[in-house]
């Protein structure tokens, strides 16, 4: 087997059928054998049963691996990286907005390329909104200013990799998974091309803003302990402000005389300082339950139900 593309698929059923169609006139002519893993990640909608469909039809290699619930789009592609066993695999939606063509460009870059490892795409011409962009910049500076390795900004997870990726990623059995973390974690010499995100064929983006400041979070505190550290700063600043403001008083005391009452002082104070500590709990906290969540090593998806494709 040449090729495995990873799809994973959370209420997809419009659009599965016509995924395999492009995949299957893409591939057309290409020579060389390749299968669809669908991954049905606890859709509500007919995806399974479509999803079967294609697989009884077998118009081309087709396994399908079938979730007992959500558990999200990180889960769904270590699922099927964990069943994938082409030479290449690729990671790719399910709605159309990554077109099959690129990932047959990215196996051929990978052919001629042999001092390369993975192809990965990034947009070149997004179309969202500047509030949207400004946020997106916004946190891959933050990311990169506290993390060890370095996120491609734009880098998407629509990419094409030899099976030494795929086995190292794999080996990455974290809880909380952020692809584009574990790709830069995993390193290897990647290969960018530019490609246009088109638009979805059917149904909507399960993206919403929260959605995303929570991946935020998600990538900040899965690849830095760096906000851990903010505790000790914010204490070492406030310890030598207290300070200061001590002598400042003992020298107002002495010299002028004056005791000021100080009522809204001590208030603004103690609210501000309660503010910090809550603030730094909470940080721990982040870490703490993340780390909880790890220690019970639970497995990162269920699966239900898995059809192997018939040669
Ligand atoms: N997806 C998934 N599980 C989820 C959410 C999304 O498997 O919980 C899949 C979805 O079916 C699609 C891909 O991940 O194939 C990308 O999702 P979406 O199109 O909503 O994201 P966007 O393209 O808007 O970033
Ligand atoms: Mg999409």
């Amino acid at each position: 087997m040449k090729l495995s593309l990873v799809v994973p698929c959370y209420n997809e059923a419009e659009n599965v059928a016509a995924f395999q169609n492009a995949v299957i006139e893409a591939f057309t002519g290409c020579g060389y054998d390749y299968e669809i893993i669908f991954i049905n990640d606890g859709s509500k909608d007919a995806t399974l049963h479509n999803l079967k469909k294609l697989h009884d039809a077998q118009a081309c290699p087709v396994k399908v691996i079938s979730f007992s619930r959500n558990f999200g789009k990180e889960a769904a592609i270590f699922a099927g990286l964990n069943r994938a066993c082409g030479e290449y695999t690729a990671l790719i939606d399910a709605d159309l907005q990554q077109r099959p063509e690129i990932v047959r460009e990215m196996v051929q870059i990978l052919d001629e390329k042999p001092e390369y490892d993975v192809v990965a795409a990034y947009q070149d011409r997004r179309g969202e909104g500047k509030v949207l962009s400004f946020f997106k910049k916004s946190f891959y500076s933050i990311i990169n200013m506290l993390s060890k390795v370095t996120l491609q900004p734009d880098a998407s997870d629509f990419r094409t990799f030899r099976s030494s990726v795929r086995d190292s990623i794999l080996e990455l059995k974290e809880y909380h998974r952020f692809s584009k973390g574990i790709f830069a974690w995993v390193g290897y010499d990647t290969f960018f091309i530019p490609y246009t995100a088109c638009e979805r064929a059917a149904g909507t983006t399960k993206w919403s803003f929260w959605k995303l400041v929570n991946y935020a979070i998600e990538g900040i505190i899965g690849y830095s302990t760096a906000p851990l550290r903010l505790a000790t700063v914010l204490g070492t600043m406030t310890g030598i402000s207290a300070v200061l403001y001590l002598i400042w008083v003992i020298i107002e005391k002495l010299v002028f005389g004056i005791s000021v009452p100080g009522y809204a002082t001590i208030i603004v104070l103690i609210l501000f300082f309660s503010c910090v500590q809550l603030f730094c709990i909470g940080i721990i906290g982040e870490y703490v339950g993340r780390t909880f969540e790890q220690t019970k090593d639970r497995p990162i998806y269920i699966e239900k139900e898995f059809l192997d494709s018939v040669q």
